[in-house]
């Protein structure tokens, strides 16, 4: 059964732990395109050196430098039993792009899935947010603490805060998100793929999308 989602919402929705949890259940490939472009930092090369300055103020990285990125890692085998897009697109102008790349290799979206989420709840959750170094799985110092302090439950690896989860950064992402998701929602309603999930926690996300998975 191939199923192929795209996860859209506000920074800190949830969009991630679902991802994680969904595309380990269903063997999904799981492609955060902000976990790419922290990859591509890390390298050090010509990309990342040019999406570390957007990632650190907040803003979106142009759709030119992540368009290939994206192209690519479709086309990797992994994708073959169905793929999540966390995170992407972000602009309608990358919602365009992407069904255009799909209609190259032959693949479709089956469900744009939106996590709403009101934005008291987002910045609660990313200020008390802890990612694994090792494994990235995502802990909340207050809903989903870890067993020991700072250290990853799955595979002992460090845990750590994201530079960019700042009150700070966490306002400046939230005013783009806002900028640019009304015309993505209305691209992917038009098309009849949206699906909306009001107060987005994982427990109500993971239901609704193991129902999606069986249909
Ligand atoms: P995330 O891990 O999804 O919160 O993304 C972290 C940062 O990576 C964002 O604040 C952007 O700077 C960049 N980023 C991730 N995905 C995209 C995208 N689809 N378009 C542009 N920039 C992105």
């Amino acid at each position: 059964m191939v199923k192929n989602f795209i996860f859209i919402g506000a920074p800190g929705a949830g969009k991630g732990t679902v991802a994680k949890l969904l595309s380990e259940e269903y063997a999904l490939a799981h492609i955060s395109t902000g976990d790419l472009l922290r990859e591509e930092v890390k390298k050090g090369g010509e990309l990342g050196a040019q999406a570390d300055a957007y990632i650190k103020s907040g803003r979106l990285v142009p759709d030119e430098l992540i368009a290939r990125m994206v192209a690519e890692r479709l086309r990797a085998d992994d994708c073959a039993a169905g793929f999540i897009l966390d995170g992407f697109p972000r602009t309608l102008g990358q919602a365009e792009l992407l069904e255009r790349e799909l209609v190259a290799i032959g693949k479709s979206i089956d469900s744009a899935v939106y996590f709403q989420v009101c934005d008291e709840d987002v910045i609660r959750r990313l200020s008390a947010r802890l990612i694994c170094r090792g494994c990235g799985a995502i802990y909340n110092q207050q809903s989903i603490p870890p067993k020991a302090e700072g250290v990853c439950d799955c595979c002992a690896g460090e845990l750590y805060q994201r530079s960019d989860d700042t009150p700070e950064t966490v306002k400046s992402r939230l005013e783009i998100f806002y900028r640019e998701n009304d015309p993505i929602i209305a691209f992917y309603q038009e098309r009849g793929l949206l699906l909306e999930i009001p107060d987005a926690n994982k427990d109500k996300s993971m239901k609704i999308l193991r129902e999606k998975m069986k249909a």
